[in-house]
């Protein structure tokens, strides 16, 4: 069920004039986006590490000591899956991702970068993405960065080893301690420096380096327009804020181009 949005007709046009003026128009997504296709997000109302308590922060550095050890634990949990697992399988894209899609089929949206792992941009038809904390359908290697499509292993096969360098095989997941993949940090600093609009959509602006680049799209004289459900600290910099679900407010940014 869709939360009630405030927002006025002549607010959504403002957006979409923004929009349609804009040089360089990007924007960076975050949990909030995939909630109303029924995944969590970690902080706020209802989110998981609200009900749960925060993860260790050091999940990379574990892996890095025993990854072996690791894949079991993972695998034995097929099965079983955490909430978080089951609710990304189970999920669809929502009106808000399909609108970011259509945005970019238009020639509006430049480049798209998600800190979401769930391959939703994926399945609305997104391509100028970068998915800045991975995606939990991918394996990555640690040696080379080289990204594969998730598949099955024996318990004897792991941890899993790159075909390209021999290197060991994580999921391409970006864990907490783990450096953000230097050709994503590259693409996502490449597209901000090019931005004079950046859509700021569904993030609690608190994960770094992600929530510096709308900071420096406004640094270099850009704007950027925010939907949410509750204010953030970006609110009182943006342009424009658009208080509601994405996947209301979205299409009726579409709606009034
Ligand atoms: P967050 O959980 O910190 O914050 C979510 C934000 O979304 C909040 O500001 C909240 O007010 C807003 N929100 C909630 N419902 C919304 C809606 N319907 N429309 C618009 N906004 C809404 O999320 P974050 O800032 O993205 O950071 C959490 C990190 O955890 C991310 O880096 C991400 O990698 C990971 N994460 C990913 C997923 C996913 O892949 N779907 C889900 C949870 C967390
Ligand atoms: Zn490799």
């Amino acid at each position: 069920m869709n939360e009630p949005s405030t927002v006025d007709e002549a607010q959504l046009q403002a957006a979409a004039r923004m929009i349609t003026a804009a040089r360089y128009c990007t924007a960076l997504v975050g949990a909030g986006i995939s909630k109303e296709s029924g995944i969590p997000t970690f902080r706020g109302e209802g989110g998981l590490w609200t009900r749960q308590g925060e993860p260790p922060m050091n999940g990379y550095q574990i892996f890095l000591q025993d990854p072996r050890a690791w894949w079991l634990e993972r695998l034995a949990q097929v099965r079983t899956p955490p909430e978080f697992a089951r609710a990304i399988d189970a999920a669809q894209p929502n009106p808000g991702h399909l609108a970011l899609a259509e945005l970019e089929r238009r020639g509006l949206l430049r480049h798209l970068i998600t800190q979401n792992v769930d391959n939703l941009h994926v399945l609305a038809g997104s391509d100028n993405l970068t998915e800045i904390h991975g995606n939990r359908r991918k394996l990555r290697c640690i040696a080379c960065g080289q990204r594969g499509p998730m598949r099955d292993f024996a318990d004897d096969q792991v941890p899993p080893h790159c075909e390209h360098c021999g290197g060991i095989v994580k999921t391409d997941t970006v864990m907490f301690g783990e450096p953000i993949p230097p050709d994503f940090l590259r693409a996502s600093v490449h597209h901000t420096e090019r931005s004079d609009l950046m859509l700021v959509i569904g993030t609690s602006a608190t994960v770094y380096p992600a929530a510096d680049f709308p900071l420096q799209v406004l640094r270099g004289g850009g704007s950027i327009i925010e939907i949410n459900t509750t204010e953030t600290p970006f609110t009182p910099y943006a342009a424009i804020s658009l208080l509601g679900p994405a996947g209301v407010i979205l299409p009726r940014i579409i709606a009034a181009l």
